[in-house]
Parts: C-alpha cells; structure tokens; sequence
C-alpha cells in the first residue's frame, strides 16, 4: 500500500512536518509492517525516511535501516538514524541495538509472520521459481510520501522484501534514490517492485534528477521511468510520487498497485487498478 499526502494545514498543525506524515502514513497505513511480512529464514525488514532540504544552503538528511527482524516500526527506526546519529544506514544486529537504545519498540521476530504471509510463502517456496509471478513474488510495501505546509517532502518506504530471496539480499528500500528518495526542489518518491531493477536504475533519484536537471514534469519523468526503461527491461514495480507544487503521480506497471492519497482539502480515494 503505497500513500501520498501533498500538504494538509490542519494536520500539518497536528503532525508538525512532512518527515512526522510520512513516518505515520508508512506505520499506519492500515496495515502495519506485519502485512509485508514473510516466514523465511531470510526474513528482513528494510525501511527508509528521507527528506532532503533543498535551496537555501539547508542540509538533505536521510536514515536507513535494513536486514533487521525485530524493530516493531522500521520507518520509525530509519528517522531515529537521520536524526539522532551521524549515519545513513544502519543493518542488523547494529540497526536493532541503536533502535532499542532510542525506545523504540523490539517484538520477537514471530510477531511478523503472519497466516497469510506464511501460506503464501509456502506457496511460492514449493514453485519452480520462474513460475513464481508478480504478486506472488512480494509480500508489498508499505510506502508514503508526504509535502508539508511549509515546503518540506518526505518519503518513506518499508517492506518485508522478494519472497524467496538470498540470505543477506537487501532491495532497494533502504538504498538512498534507488526506492526512495526525496528533495524540495523537485518531489519525493517512493517504490516498489522488483528491487534489483530500482537499484540498477537509481529509480527515486532518476526521477528528481530528470525534474531538476531536464525541467520534465513529475508526471512524464515516472511514466519514463516506469512504462519505458524497466518495461524494457522486464521489471515490475510502480512508485508514488508527490511534487513541490503537491501533484501526486501513482504510476505501474503491473496488473494492480494498492494506493491511496488524501490532499489538503480532505479529499481522499483509496484504488487498487
Ligand atoms: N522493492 C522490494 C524489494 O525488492 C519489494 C517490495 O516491493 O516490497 O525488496
């Protein structure tokens, strides 16, 4: 489930500011970071908030942990890295140690495995794995993107990752730009599908970078990205996506993407095709 939020005053009282927004659409999007889960040996957690303050000599910032099993709220752990350490991206055993040092919640690592999850890695895991297809390949992300009322983007993205992957595999969740990214200058964004293909790509990044640096709209730059170079290439995903001006772009290139927005004036859909 994939959430956008482009500048909302009231709730920006209440929040305080995108990176607040995108952390709590990411840990409550209706369904929390047990949905991505997936009973494997493997099993992982990757989460990112980024939000880079562009213009007016304002530092980017960015926190990420990733291969981690036990931290209740991922993207909560990834902010507590971009605010409170001089790092980037934390992984495993030094993710989850940093993470109950800052009081963030630590749940057995069962607490992830779901029936639903488990039944369908179970599925995938007794498939030829060249049979195994879109959906059935991932548990799904969680992702948000969020603009503040003061100019301020933020995105953040959390998955349980591919099912079926290598021990020691990380996606492109946590990578800076390649499922994540954001910059006031341009928009924040945030991925999911086939991560070999959005880190191969630089997909976040290839998107701003095209805003900033060519002058194309959001909206073209994503359809670039998404329908023409990983169709080319064979790669399923889709990303959302909300500019400086707060346009949204949700755009796939699989058969369904669960996503959401909800804007300033309160209007909000939910849509699955
Ligand atoms: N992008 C994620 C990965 O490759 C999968 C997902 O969409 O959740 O790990």
């Amino acid at each position: 489930m994939l959430v956008a939020r482009p500048g909302h005053p009231e709730r920006d009282k209440e929040y305080g500011s995108g990176d607040d927004d995108a952390e709590d659409r990411a840990a409550d999007c209706g369904c929390h970071d047990r949905m991505r889960a997936q009973h494997d040996s493997d099993f992982s957690l990757l989460a990112r908030l980024e939000a880079h303050r562009g213009g007016h000599g304002c530092a980017c910032r960015a926190g990420a942990v990733a291969g981690v099993t036990s931290i209740k709220n991922p993207v909560s752990a990834a902010r507590k890295v971009m605010e409170n350490s001089p790092h980037v991206l934390l992984i495993d055993g030094g993710a989850e140690e940093f993470a109950k040092k800052q009081g963030l919640e630590i749940v057995d690592p069962s607490y992830f495995i779901t029936p639903k999850m488990k039944e369908r890695w179970e599925k995938s895991n007794k498939q030829d794995p060249k049979e195994v297809k879109g959906q059935e390949k991932k548990p799904g992300t969680v992702g948000a993107v969020a603009l503040d009322q003061n100019g301020n983007l933020a995105a953040a993205t959390s998955t349980g990752g591919m099912m079926n992957k290598m021990h020691g595999r990380i996606g492109d969740s946590p990578i800076i730009g390649a499922g994540t990214y954001a910059n006031n200058n341009t928009c924040a964004v945030s991925c999911t599908g086939h991560g070999e293909y959005f880190i191969r790509n630089v997909v976040a990044y290839d998107i701003s970078a095209m805003m900033e640096y060519r002058g194309m709209p959001m909206e073209e730059a994503a359809k670039t990205v998404i329908q023409e170079k990983l169709k080319s290439q064979g790669a399923d995903g889709g990303l959302i996506a909300v500019n400086k001006e707060g346009r949204i772009v949700m755009e796939f290139n699989t058969n369904a993407m669960f996503r959401g927005y909800i804007n300033s004036d309160g209007q909000k859909e939910v849509m699955i095709y």
